[in-house]
């Protein structure tokens, strides 16, 4: 048993006033959706208030890979934006703060738990799973009556133990959730769950109570999975005399309206959005909506705006689905307002998958407008590098009174100024066209039209004539201008 100064000396350093919170990943390898709400929404909290945001690492139940793990959190969290100010990498005045490094503070703890009479060391042999869903009748521990005499001397004779909480067996236990409200839940009901494994290491339950005190948390931001838990919780922080934070449990995320998202299902996670090609500031925009509802009829909310605007009293208590046709409005929204600089460069991979070679400032200047998500680019853009099948009844068209003797006429005509065009730039092709169907009399359209198709094969096409003439390159161009004459032609004999 640690002597109080050991105690003392940790309390010293917990640092008073002024709000701080915490995200408490586990490293996992991926980002949730849900975690990654946890985390925006706990890191608002923080900044609105000028408070603190840490970071800390609950690996206590992984295995190996956790560096990688915890690298990916770190990327996540900085490419979102969200900063924080305590950390595993950056450290800070209550580390370490990675739960493993905290492997020795726990034990003292709990040792001291058991002196108040608030928790035993259980020397039965229990299945895991018995042990993780404290499915077993307490009654029947002979352990939570061992004296204190008795089970020190196990202890020290070496048996194998776990130590769990003592939960009363009257009464009931309440607390407060900022978004729920009071909730009170039968001692009866509560089991007692263990603190301390087998091997010395602390459950989530009991490290999380430990971690949040000695590290001055005030709000605890987590899932409503954890609602369950808290009366316990809140027993632990009574057995220790502490101060408990404010609890916040956000209701889940789900797919439809009787599913939660999961990965495991095959639903996406925050990376896999990214991948999608959906811009980080339209999701975090998205997300931070599912859960929250602004005072307002705003719905568009930089990083900085939502820490302006946000305000737990728009927290929702009910489960939000999660619609990707809601998340690609916020995206297009967001492409659509970016700099012309900053869509090209953000598109441009995503060009050159489709279009390598071709002008990538010019084709992102004609997909901006109408793209709803980066990595649709490729798929709009697959005409330029292969002519698709078409068929000939694509040159119809009512508007630009085009048909098939029309549009043989036009490409008769347009072929040997494509031959001649200089200089091959945008306004260079603009110029030839436009001169061209002036001198044959006629609207642009009725040139233009059938232009297009043959150089598309589509009716629909990021960009029109001229611009795709142009990415195509003179050579390019000519062979599907005459392949769509030759096509036209054969049409008519046939
Ligand atoms: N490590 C827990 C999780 O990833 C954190 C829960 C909490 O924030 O207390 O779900």
């Amino acid at each position: 048993m640690k002597d109080q100064a050991w105690f003392d000396a940790l309390e010293a350093k917990i640092p008073v006033g002024g709000v701080r919170t915490r995200f408490a990943p586990s490293p996992t390898g991926y980002m949730h959706i849900g975690n990654m709400r946890t985390a925006l929404y706990t890191w608002l909290i923080a900044r609105k208030a000028g408070g603190k945001f840490l970071l800390r690492i609950e690996d206590t139940d992984q295995g190996r890979l956790v560096q990688d793990a915890t690298e990916i959190i770190y990327r996540t969290l900085k490419g979102a934006g969200l900063t924080w100010d305590e950390g595993p990498d950056v450290g800070g005045p209550v580390g370490p703060y990675i739960q493993t490094e905290r492997r020795d503070l726990y034990m003292p703890y709990a040792e001291l738990l058991v002196q108040r009479g608030c928790a035993y060391r259980c020397f039965c042999e229990k299945t895991e799973s018995e042990e993780d869903s404290g499915d077993f009748s307490r009654g029947d521990d002979p352990c939570r009556s061992l004296s204190p005499e008795e089970s020190e001397a196990r202890a020290k004779a070496g048996e194998p133990y776990v130590i769990r909480q003592k939960i009363p067996h009257e009464g009931s236990t309440t607390f407060r959730d900022e978004i729920f409200g009071e909730i009170t839940a039968p001692n009866a009901d509560l089991d007692d769950q263990v603190l301390m494994k087998r091997d010395g290491l602390p459950t989530y339950n009991f490290a999380n109570v430990i971690d949040d005190h000695l590290m001055g948390i005030t709000h605890v931001v987590r899932g409503t999975e954890y609602l369950s838990s808290t009366p316990k919780y809140n027993l632990l922080y009574e057995g220790f005399g502490w101060e408990k934070p404010a609890y916040i449990h956000c209701s889940p995320i789900m797919r439809d309206a009787q599913h939660k998202l999961s990965k495991r299902h095959g639903d996406p996670t925050y990376d896999d959005l990214l991948n999608q090609g959906y811009l980080k500031e339209a999701i975090l925009n998205y997300i931070a909506l599912l859960g929250w509802s602004p005072a307002g009829e705003r719905e568009f909310f930089t990083l900085p705006e939502l820490v302006e605007a946000f305000d737990l009293k728009g927290m929702s208590k009910s489960p939000a689905i999660f619609d990707p046709v809601k998340l690609t409005y916020f995206n297009s929204a967001y492409l659509r307002g970016m700099s012309p600089e900053d869509f090209h460069a953000a598109a441009k991979p995503y060009i050159q998958q489709a279009a390598a070679g071709m002008d990538t400032a010019l084709i992102a200047s004609l997909l901006q407008q109408r793209c709803e998500k980066l990595s649709d680019i490729p798929g709009q853009l697959g005409f330029l590098k292969e002519l698709p099948e078409y068929e000939t009844e694509l040159f119809n068209n009512k508007k630009s009174k085009s048909d098939a003797a029309s549009s043989i006429e036009m490409l008769e005509a347009a072929i040997p100024r494509v031959e001649q065009l200089s200089p091959w730039t945008k306004d260079g092709v603009h110029d030839g066209l436009m001169g061209l169907a002036e001198e044959l009399g006629v609207k642009n359209a009725k040139l233009l039209w059938p232009v297009r198709i043959a150089l598309s094969g589509q009716t629909v096409t990021p960009g029109g004539a001229v611009e795709i003439c142009c990415l195509l390159g003179r050579e390019e161009a000519l062979r599907r201008l005459r392949l769509g004459l030759a096509r036209l032609k054969a049409g008519q004999e046939g």
